[in-house]
């Protein structure tokens, strides 16, 4: 719906996903009757990563200490349990195991236990093989973390509920708007957002907030062209297989591997989803379209800009025999189920249906290393989220928290600073 009526807002926040609805959420729960907009181009919301994931509440065992990743997590997800309980949205504590294979596999398992403790995830506990069968009885290993405070949940179901708390709370949210440029004038920010009529309508905030995933390195080049770059968004693709209905009580929580630690991804592993559905993998092969989903997706300007970025070719040379592996991986399918196999003896190619796929937005330095935790950039009255991988979901009430205490330590938008249609009405004007 294109308005052409008074455009003019306190705050603006560009991204209809799960970060942009929590931000713009928790500025109307901070300042009540804030003129804010959200604007999304697609015609749905949670169209891209947030409803494109394995729909895990993690529990915070993977992430750095002090890192944002290893704050927000453990915090976010007793927030987004208590957000769930409140608004009546279904989850579930089922737990997860971190399974190692062999006596190799240990040491690494152990670092993950102490960033665990370290961390303050509440409940784990390192069991052995005998434990680890009770636990999954169809599941392989020597050792294992048993968390089983980790749960599952549906992100897009989460998000759509923090998209009815910023309608009940006054904020408009506009579909089908598709921010381009940015102009930044003395007291606020002109956003211009495309019309499928080729002209552009011009949005003024006081304050722009950009949560744009897989783009999110465009929206930033968009109010300073070197943004772009210093560091681009690489989008790896995660493709997932279905259990049959049959064989779906071969897992009964989650089982994941010991992930490599040089990589942000925690490798393929089995999740049951609030559905019932039991999913394996995603695996992550880079994809040759941002928001293309299916394995021969491709846009050649994005995939030139990826592979021309001197960042990219850094990584590559780095880890293009893992790289190449997981290609392989994600076209031959029987090797794909090898690996699963490692875990879960007894499941064959045939119990496993295609199904579903991610893009991951990851953002990579010029210099060729990978952005491992969260991270947030603030140009002049705009903020920028840059990285908000996995497990942002997990973490967004938090990182949305950040992000409004950041913008309102730059500015006032305290409501007697601002003009608000329902404040003006309250006082007479
Ligand atoms: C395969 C996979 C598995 C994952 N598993 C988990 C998990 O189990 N648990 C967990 O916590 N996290 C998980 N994650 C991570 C989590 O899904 C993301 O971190 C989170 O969804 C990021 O939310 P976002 O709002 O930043 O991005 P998105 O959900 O991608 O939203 C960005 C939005 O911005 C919009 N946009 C972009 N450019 C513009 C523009 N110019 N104008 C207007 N709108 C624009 C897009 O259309 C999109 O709707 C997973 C991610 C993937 C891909």
């Amino acid at each position: 719906m294109w308005s052409s009526g008074d455009q003019t807002y306190d705050v603006a926040v560009v991204g209809g996903g799960i970060i942009g609805l929590a931000t713009a959420r928790e500025f109307l729960k901070r300042h009540p009757g804030l003129r804010l907009i959200v604007l999304e181009k697609e015609d749905i919301l949670a169209a891209h990563q947030t409803g494109h994931n394995s729909g895990v509440l993690h529990a915070g065992i993977y992430y750095a200490p002090g890192s944002l990743k290893a704050q927000a997590c453990v915090q976010g997800r007793s927030e987004a349990i208590r957000f769930c309980d409140e608004h009546g949205i279904k989850y579930e504590l089922c737990g997860k195991l971190i399974v190692a294979l062999d006596d190799t596999e240990v040491p690494r398992l152990m670092n993950l236990w102490d960033r665990a403790q370290a961390n303050g995830v509440p409940d784990v506990e390192l069991v052995d093989g005998d434990r680890l069968r009770e636990i999954e009885p169809f599941a392989t290993g020597v050792k294992a973390i048993w968390s089983p405070q980790t749960g599952i949940v549906s992100w897009s179901e989460v998000a759509r509920a923090y998209a009815a708390d910023v309608r009940e709370w006054g904020g408009e949210i506009r579909m089908g708007a598709p921010v381009s440029r940015f102009e930044s004038l003395l007291t606020e920010t002109v956003v211009y957002v495309d019309r499928p009529d080729g002209e552009q309508d011009e949005i003024r905030a006081r304050y722009v907030v950009t949560c744009g995933g897989l783009y999110s390195d465009k929206l930033a080049a968009m109010s300073d062209p070197e943004a772009d770059d210093e560091m681009k968004i690489v989008p790896f693709r995660g493709d997932y297989y279905t259990l049959r209905p049959e064989k779906r009580h071969l897992v009964r929580g989650m089982i994941y591997p010991v992930p490599d630690p040089e990589f942000p991804f925690l490798g393929v592993h089995f999740t049951r989803l609030i559905n019932g559905e039991v999913w394996a993998g995603p695996n992550a092969v880079l994809a040759f379209r941002r928001e293309g989903y299916k394995r021969w997706d491709f846009n050649f300007n994005e995939l030139s800009e990826t592979l021309s970025f001197p960042g990219f070719m850094k990584l590559a040379g780095k880890y293009w025999k893992t790289g190449l592996t997981e290609m392989y991986r994600d076209y031959v399918k029987s090797a794909y189920v090898s690996e699963l196999k490692r875990y879960l003896p007894e499941i064959e190619a045939s119990d496993l249906l295609p199904g579903p796929s991610g893009v991951r937005a990851q953002a990579l330095r010029r210099d060729g290393t990978l952005v491992d935790d969260f991270m947030i950039q603030h140009g002049n009255r705009i903020a920028h989220v840059r990285n908000a991988p996995s497990p942002a979901a997990t973490s967004s009430l938090v990182i949305a928290r950040m992000i409004v205490d950041d913008v309102l330590d730059r500015a006032d938008l305290s409501p007697s600073r601002m003009y608000s249609p329902a404040i003006a009405a309250a006082i007479g004007w």
